[in-house]
């Protein structure tokens, strides 16, 4: 008889989203989360504390390709990586989820078709009251329902950028945002329209994150339970290899086990993989549920670019990420494959440009920090990583994360750098100023951004190809299930926390199914 009816490992968008789904079934359920609460705290807010001090990256060391020690920009909180994330919710497009070529390379079809993800889409954009607006951007996927929540309106500065986009003949379009903002009655909107969101945790908690829209409604059900710092370390399987019978677990330097009729792995791309690897067994001997080889294979973070332009005029944005253009998503007329999607990232002030080179040495001759931070005009551009068997995590021999990992599809990243500087001109910017920044990227050590982590055990329906079958369920262990990142086959060029989130209550709506409940 098993403790529990189901143990989910890390309370992130994967996990934290799960446990939510499944708390009104009344079935017994375990969250292990290595990390604690996020303390509520003036430093929330700072700046200098959370990007220059690093306050919120968790102590952890993995090693690069060739053994060099590196800290990874991880977060191992209640609600994992959300609580610092900037709300982008996007779904993916509907091509996405076909074969795509890239100039870099193909990216494969998911085993499910967007309309499969559809109605799991729209039941994630209520459950993180996604402010959006339908029918503006060129790419997006058919809906079932409006977003739950008005667009997050745009400043002047940032509603002249649109203008200037637009009248460029481009399509901009307001960014799904997942802020729980009330602008026709702000005395009563839990959030204050801040420009301290995006890479900062709310400190009003008016964020929709894992743990303010996951983990804490999933608690209010008495047949959940959370314990953090509760660190999993290895699964153990019945002698046959068929079935996770034992979680064991670090919690405060003492190792406890668990037992539970569904083992649910949502820690994170890496450090599920990590998890599954240092499994092994007889039954496994290259890491749990990794007949395939697959497990830790098609690391994919995001050829991503925070980049910095100067306006002309001040640019006096508060909540700067209300903005996107896809209209170089998939290709342009001159430039025949996908380049990816640009949007806006926090508005940067000078104390964040503390220590960043590029951006000193460019612009100090003539400009102040102040006086760039005024003009600054933050862009993000997400270009879609390709999964390369070789980038991978695997272990060394103390058990600790190995990340080998080289970059892809360099080209189309370039080009979408270039598309947004040659328009510079149109949108009110001086010229020739677009200036890579760190912004929560770490370019000092490309592979420490690992903030878009994604891949490592790939979801498919053939077994020699892919660690879990279309239900992410473990193709060699029947009660073994992944939610988090770590199924995708693909990243796509839209940011992953949505998707992660709609397949959680994808696999969760399997989950009741198969244990005979409702999702209440
Ligand atoms: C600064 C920043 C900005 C971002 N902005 C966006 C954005 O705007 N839009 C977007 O879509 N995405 C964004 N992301 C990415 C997004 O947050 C992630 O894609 C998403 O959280 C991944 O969900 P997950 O469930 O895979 O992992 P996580 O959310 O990271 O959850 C994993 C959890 O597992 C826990 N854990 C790890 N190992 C163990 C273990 N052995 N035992 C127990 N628990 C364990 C971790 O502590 C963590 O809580 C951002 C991320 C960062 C860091
Ligand atoms: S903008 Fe809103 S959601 Fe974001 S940190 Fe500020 S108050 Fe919180």
């Amino acid at each position: 008889m098993s403790d529990y009816d189901v143990i989910i490992i890390g309370s992130g968008a994967g996990g934290g989203t799960l446990a939510r789904h499944m708390a009104p079934s009344g079935k017994k359920i375990l969250l292990l989360e290595r990390g604690d609460w996020l303390p509520r705290e003036p430093q929330n807010w700072s700046a200098g504390d959370v990007f220059v001090n690093n306050r919120y990256v968790s102590p952890d060391t993995w090693y690069d390709a060739d053994g060099k020690p590196f800290q990874p920009q991880v977060h191992y909180y209640v609600g994992g990586a959300t609580k610092l994330y900037g709300a982008a919710l996007y779904r993916m497009r509907k091509e996405d989820f076909g074969e795509l070529q890239h100039h870099g390379g193909v990216s494969p079809a998911w085993p499910i078709p967007y309309e499969e993800m559809e109605p799991y889409y729209t039941k994630a954009e209520q459950l993180y009251q996604v402010h959006g607006a339908r029918g503006e951007d060129p790419t997006e996927p058919p809906a079932s329902a409006p977003y739950p929540f008005p667009a997050v309106s745009h400043e002047p500065r940032i509603q002249q950028l649109s203008d200037d986009f637009a009248a460029a003949g481009l399509h901009p379009f307001h960014a799904p945002c997942g802020v729980m903002l009330n602008e026709a009655n702000m005395p009563y909107s839990n959030c204050v329209r801040c420009s301290t969101c995006d890479g900062f945790p709310c400190l009003v908690h008016a964020k929709s994150d894992a743990e303010v829209l996951g983990v804490r409604p999933a608690l209010e059900h008495p047949n959940v339970t959370l314990l953090t710092n509760a660190t999993a370390v290895t699964l153990a399987t019945n002698s046959a290899g068929t079935a996770i019978t034992e979680v064991v677990v670090e919690r405060d330097g003492v190792r406890e086990t668990y037992s539970a009729d569904i083992v649910v792995v949502s820690a994170g791309a890496a450090n599920t993989a990590k998890l599954l690897l240092a499994s092994a067994s007889d039954k496994h001997p290259n890491g749990l549920a990794n007949g395939s080889d697959q497990v830790g294979r098609n690391y994919m973070f995001h050829d991503s670019q925070a980049v910095l332009a100067l306006s002309k005029e001040p640019n006096n944005t508060v909540f700067q990420k209300t903005l996107g253009v896809n209209d170089y998503y998939f290709a342009s007329d001159e430039w025949e494959f996908p380049m990816g999607n640009i949007q806006m990232v926090g508005k940067s002030v000078a104390d964040m440009y503390r220590g960043e080179q590029p951006l000193m040495t460019k612009l100090a001759p003539t400009f102040s920090l102040t006086e760039v931070a005024d003009h600054a005009i933050d862009f993000w551009l997400s270009t879609e990583d390709l999964p390369l068997p070789d980038n991978r995590v695997s272990l060394d021999g103390d058990g600790n994360v190995v990340l080998n990992y080289k970059s892809t599809n360099d080209g189309a990243r370039d080009r979408l750098f270039k598309q947004l500087r040659s328009l510079l001109g149109h949108l009110g910017m001086q010229e020739h100023h677009l200036i890579p920044r760190w912004a929560y990227l770490e370019n000092k050590i490309p592979v420490a951004g690992v903030a878009h982590q994604a891949g490592t055990c790939r979801f498919g329906s053939d077994p020699a190809t892919s660690a879990l079958n279309t239900d992410c369920r473990a193709h060699e262990v029947d009660n073994l299930y992944v939610v988090d990142t770590s199924f995708f086959p693909s990243i796509a060029a839209v940011n992953p926390a949505l998707t992660a989130m709609a397949n959680a209550v994808r696999v969760g709506d399997h989950l009741l199914e198969r244990l005979g409940g409702n999702a209440g």
